[in-house]
C-alpha cells in the first residue's frame, strides 16, 4: 500500500519530470503515486506552476501509459489564498503558505530570511501571528474542505534553527491546539508531512506531536506525505513515521486506491 500523494515536479519547483517520478515510484514498489504541483499564485510566481494545462495533459497521458504498472493520480497543492479549478483534479491538497498583511503576501516557508519578515510584520507577537495564521487557514479548511490538509503547522518550520518561538511556547500551543480541534470537524485528511525532515530543517514532521494526539483523539484521518521535490525522497521517513504514528495511537492510515481514500492498518 505504499504511495505518496504530495509530489512536486519540474512543472513547479521539483527536480524531476512526472515520468521520472513514476519510474522511481514503480522501482520502489509503490501501489500509487499522486502529483500535487503548486497551484498558480498570481501574487508569487517564483515556485508555482505557470503551465497548469500542460501539467494536466502530461499527468493524464502518463496515467494512461502506466496504468498496468501503477495507479497515477492528478492532484494539486493549492494555496488557501488562490483556490484552483477543482474539477480538473482527482484530489486537492489545501495548504497555507502566506500571510496577507499590509497588502502584501509574505511567504512563510521560502527560507528563514523571508520568515523573519513575517515575524517582523507581527512584531514578534507569536500569539497574534498564530491566531492570524490558523484562523484564516481553518476558515479555508472548513469552507473549501480540501481532500487533504497540507502541513497544518507550517509556521513552525524554522523552529529548530534558531531560538524556539513556537513549539516550546505554551501560548502558541494553546492556539494551535484550539484550531487543530476545529479542523478535526472537517472531513479532510491530515497529512503527516516528512518534507522538512528530508530537507534537514527539522527532526519531526508536520503536524507536531501535541497536535497529532488531538487529531487522534478526535478520530481524524492521517495520510503520509513526503512533500517530495525529487525522485529520491518519495517515501522519505515513512517507516519511522508509521512507528511514530502508531505510538501516538493511530491504528490506521489512509491512502488513495482505486479512486478512493481508503484506510489500512499500520
Ligand atoms: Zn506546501
Ligand atoms: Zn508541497
Amino acid at each position: 500500500m505504499l504511495g505518496n500523494f504530495h509530489t512536486h515536479t519540474t512543472f513547479c519547483d521539483g527536480k524531476n519530470t512526472p515520468e521520472e517520478i513514476i519510474l522511481a515510484a514503480i522501482d520502489k514498489g509503490f501501489t500509487a503515486i499522486g502529483f500535487s504541483g503548486h497551484g498558480y499564485t498570481e501574487f508569487d510566481l517564483r515556485y508555482c506552476m505557470k503551465d497548469t494545462a500542460g501539467y494536466v495533459r502530461e499527468v493524464r497521458r502518463l496515467q494512461e501509459k502506466y496504468k498496468n504498472k501503477i495507479q497515477v493520480y492528478l492532484g494539486i497543492e493549492e494555496d488557501a489564498f488562490q483556490p484552483a479549478d477543482r474539477s480538473q483534479f482527482d484530489y486537492i491538497i489545501g495548504s497555507s503558505h502566506y500571510f496577507h498583511v499590509n497588502n502584501a503576501y509574505l511567504p512563510i516557508d521560502s527560507n528563514y530570511d523571508y520568515f523573519k519578515k513575517c515575524l517582523e510584520a507581527f512584531q514578534y507577537d507569536i500569539p497574534l501571528l498564530a491566531e492570524t495564521y490558523y484562523s484564516s487557514f481553518v476558515h479555508y479548511i472548513q469552507t473549501r474542505k480540501p481532500d487533504i490538509i497540507g502541513h497544518f503547522d507550517l509556521i513552525t518550520k524554522f523552529d529548530e534553527l534558531d531560538a524556539s518561538l513556537f513549539l516550546q511556547n505554551d501560548a502558541y500551543n494553546k492556539i494551535a491546539e484550539k484550531y487543530v480541534t476545529a479542523a478535526c470537524e472537517s472531513p479532510c485528511l491530515f497529512e503527516f508531512n516528512t518534507g522538512a525532515i528530508a530537507r534537514g530543517l527539522r527532526t519531526t514532521g508536520y503536524p507536531y506531536e501535541n497536535l497529532l494526539y488531538i487529531v487522534q483523539k478526535h478520530g481524524g484521518k492521517i495520510i503520509l506525505a513526503s512533500d517530495s521535490h525529487s525522485a529520491d525522497t518519495l517515501d522519505y521517513g515513512f517507516s519511522e513515521a508509521k512507528a511514530f504514528l502508531k505510538n501516538i495511537g493511530f491504528k490506521q492510515i489512509y491512502t488513495l486506491y482505486n479512486q478512493e481514500f481508503i484506510s489500512y492498518n499500520i
